[in-house]
């Protein structure tokens, strides 16, 4: 069902320093997984919106001696990063371990939270590093059943740059048998979350000055691919785990020409517009209706995800926002995003439509 394969989840993020200086207003309020957005120039306006899950990670939270961020008080309000893995995390780990695929993307403003809860930082560890402690700690244990591997692959994709490269000039390629794939692109086996993070890390520094792309026009896409040997039976499970960093939703307001941010504003909208026409598309293909078309080709990123998407796979979004007055309409507009998700065959967007 769509309500199993696609889930959603909102983020509320602490002030800034920027909205604390401007003396913000939080507009933002939650009551268990639905969400309440308040126009701040009509305070009778307000829009509500229901997820399957709702994290309020604005306020009293306090930090402990090594820097991470607990609630303030035991069983306080503040969502953790712990809470967060606890909903998002374990069902993707056991879903791989049973030999599906599984997606989970973040989308939202620049500066809303993005990767603070896939990466995460310092003490703080986000989505990607605890399901790959896990990962690791679920082949431990699974040792005398079977024998694994994980490999590990993660670029960025640059939004600007012309068709579908990746860093370093690769290229999406089709073929019948495997599907799309990246053209040279080199997977390497890991053993270790530390191995795997710090190869991250290289990777993406590298992809950052060749390309000299930032998170907020280009996605990061980590892959994790785990086989699983069962000797004894005989059978190999193999399945993907696809972690995405999406582009900043926001419209751009980069530096450049009027041509040129147009150019790259469409390019970024277009991306995150044919990722939400896909997933709409599976939800119907899960609750039975007919879908003529999934429009994976209308992007780089759609066509890479396309393997780890449909099919008994699952999908889970976490839309991150801004707390703040002076953020209304972008985190308006992220809500009205995520809402798509949950609710199939509301609209196929036009790809040339704006976003919001
Ligand atoms: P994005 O990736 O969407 O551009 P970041 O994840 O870098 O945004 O977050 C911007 C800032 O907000 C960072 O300094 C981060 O530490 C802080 N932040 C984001 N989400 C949270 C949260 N849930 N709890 C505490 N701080 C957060
Ligand atoms: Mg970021």
């Amino acid at each position: 069902h769509s309500k199993d394969c696609v889930k959603v989840a909102v983020r509320v993020r602490p002030f800034n320093k920027r909205e604390r200086d401007a003396g913000s207003r939080c507009i933002v309020s939650m009551v268990s997984s639905s969400i309440t957005i308040q126009d701040p120039r009509e305070s009778q306006s307000c829009r509500s919106f229901c997820f399957d899950y709702a994290y309020w990670s604005h306020s009293s939270f306090a930090r402990d001696r090594s820097g991470l961020y607990v609630p303030e008080e035991p069983g306080g309000r503040y969502a953790d990063q712990n809470s967060v893995f606890q909903d998002l995390g374990e069902g993707i780990l056991e879903n791989a371990l049973q030999g599906y695929n599984a997606t989970l993307l973040a989308y939202g403003q620049t500066g809303s939270g993005k990767s603070y809860s896939m990466v995460g930082y310092g003490p703080n560890k986000g989505l990607v590093p605890k399901l790959c402690d896990r990962l690791f700690q679920a082949i431990r244990e699974n040792q005398d059943t079977r024998q694994c591997q994980v490999f590990f692959s993660i670029y960025v994709v640059d939004l600007l740059s012309r068709g579908s490269r990746t860093p370093g000039g690769l290229r999406v390629r089709e073929e019948q048998q495997r599907g799309f794939y990246v053209e040279g692109l080199r997977t390497v086996p890991c053993d270790s979350v530390e191995q795997l993070m710090e190869q991250g890390t290289r990777t993406r520094t590298t992809a950052a000055t060749n390309m000299n792309a930032n998170s907020s026009r280009s996605h990061m896409l980590i892959i994790l691919q785990l086989k699983q040997i069962f000797s004894k039976e005989s059978i190999t499970k193999q399945s993907n785990i696809n972690l995405v960093d999406l582009a900043g939703s926001e419209r751009q307001r980069s530096s450049g020409s009027e041509a040129d941010r147009l150019k790259e504003g469409t390019a970024i909208n277009l991306s995150l517009t044919t990722l939400g026409n896909v997933i709409s598309s599976l939800a119907d293909v899960a609750v039975g209706k007919k879908v003529v078309h999934i429009p994976y080709r209308d992007s780089a990123l759609t066509k890479l995800l396309q393997s780890a998407l449909g099919g008994n796979s699952r999908t889970v979004m976490i839309a991150t926002l801004s707390p703040a007055d002076i953020c209304y309409e972008e985190s308006l507009s992220t809500l009205r995003y995520a809402e798509r998700y949950n609710k199939p065959s509301q609209h196929i967007m036009n790809s040339q439509d704006e976003l919001r």
